[in-house]
């Protein structure tokens, strides 16, 4: 298969986010220049403090619910910005709507002005509930649209529809992402997530809280692995309008991952069972064959593996700081430390080779 060339700048929304500062780093890695987007709602700028001084990396302090003015011409779109936690999106309910709907209009418009290539991030949150088993593209899903996570789930479906509209009706090279459970360094301690969430407990000698019974199921994927397998979805020619799962297909259980973290941390933490949140899903594993066949792309990285790094990452940030944090809150901290929709900076400032600050 070919792959996209020309001139090779890049806007990436949501860029100082968990995948986004990866996906910085990867594309400056591979020769383009970095338009980097963010609204730093759940975003970090010390994400990509180690980018200050490069001159192919400019960071653009924007909300992409506001139309977007470029300082140039880009060739490719990657649209990443939206809250992703679900203590995040609970939090910002309207807010992720809005980023989803808004935010994606606002990135098209920029890729049908520029004629660029866009690659959406979805999410296998779009499945909801699902009743059938691993969830392959074709599957429609089992979404309540006014559940408690419907302003994620649907929102994520809103965008997936806005930008397959633009494929048929405007001819833009759309691509879409249907991102299964991802982990690994930078995403926030805080964050609510599952795997941050039960590594730093148990690294702060608190108890790891399991929802319901942990007979739930998630499959996970390291970072790098989803990276790469962004990558090509993004860089191969012949996928437009394609919808591709990425993550990885081996199924966990929230309680067998809750045992191995405590392993690998060497720690001695209780497992404690916590009321499980309404509607949570049930079972989640991707199908990916479509990744498989078309980008040639299956994860690496084995689960304990991945986790070690990833331990260690954590291992070193708390101790960098002191660890004072009281883990017994992590859940809750972003819904204290949360800002809310009119408090989100919706000025533009650009700054060139800036990202730390
Ligand atoms: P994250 O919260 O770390 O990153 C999201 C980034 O988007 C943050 O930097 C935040 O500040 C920014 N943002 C939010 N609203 C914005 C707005 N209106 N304007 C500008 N910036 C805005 O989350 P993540 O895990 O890195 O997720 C990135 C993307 O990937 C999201 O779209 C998410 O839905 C998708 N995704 C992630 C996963 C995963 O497991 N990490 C799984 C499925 C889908
Ligand atoms: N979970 C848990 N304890 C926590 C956080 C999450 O047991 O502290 C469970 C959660 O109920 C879900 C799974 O872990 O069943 C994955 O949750 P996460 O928020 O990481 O992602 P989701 O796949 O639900 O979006």
């Amino acid at each position: 298969m070919g792959s996209i060339s020309g001139s090779r700048r890049v806007l990436l929304t949501g860029a100082c986010g968990f995948l986004g500062s990866h996906l910085s780093d990867r594309f400056l890695a591979d020769g383009w220049e970095v338009l980097a987007v963010d609204n730093l709602l759940t975003g970090r700028q010390e994400n990509l403090a180690h980018l200050r001084g490069d001159a192919r990396f400019q960071f653009i302090h924007h909300d992409v619910t506001l139309p977007l003015a470029l300082p140039g011409p880009v060739d490719l779109v990657l649209h990443f910005a939206s809250p992703a936690s679900p203590p995040a999106y609970r939090r910002h309910a309207i807010h992720t709507l809005t980023t989803n709907a808004l935010g994606t209009l606002h990135t098209l418009e920029v890729a049908r002005a520029c004629g660029a290539r866009y690659v959406l991030a979805s999410t296998s949150e779009v499945y909801g509930d699902p009743d059938v088993h691993p969830q392959g593209e074709h599957y429609a899903g089992r979404v309540d649209p006014v559940g408690p996570r419907s302003m994620y789930a649907e929102g994520k479906r809103y965008a997936e529809a806005l930008a397959m509209a633009s494929h048929r009706a405007w001819g833009l090279d759309v691509r879409i992402a249907r991102i299964f459970n991802t982990y690994g360094p930078r995403m926030r301690r805080d964050d609510g997530r599952v795997i941050p969430t039960f590594i730093v407990r148990a690294l702060q000698g608190q108890a790891i809280l399991v929802h319901g019974s942990g007979h739930q199921t998630r499959s996970f994927c390291y970072v790098g692995d989803l990276v790469e397998g962004i990558t090509r979805l993004t860089t191969l020619d012949g996928l437009a309008g394609d919808v591709i799962n990425l993550g990885h297909p081996q199924e966990h259980s929230i309680l067998d991952l809750a045992g191995m973290i405590r392993r690998l941390t060497c720690t001695e933490v209780p497992i404690a069972h916590v009321p499980r949140p309404a509607d949570d899903p049930h079972r989640r594993c991707p199908d990916i064959s479509a990744a498989q066949a078309r980008l040639d792309w299956s994860p690496r990285v084995p689960l304990q593996e991945g986790l070690r790094h990833t331990i260690e990452w954590y291992r070193a940030a708390l101790s960098a700081d002191g660890a004072a944090a009281d883990a017994s809150g992590l859940p809750q901290l972003v819904e204290a430390q949360g800002v809310e929709l009119d408090a989100v900076p919706h000025g533009r400032q650009v700054d060139k080779g800036v990202a730390g600050a």
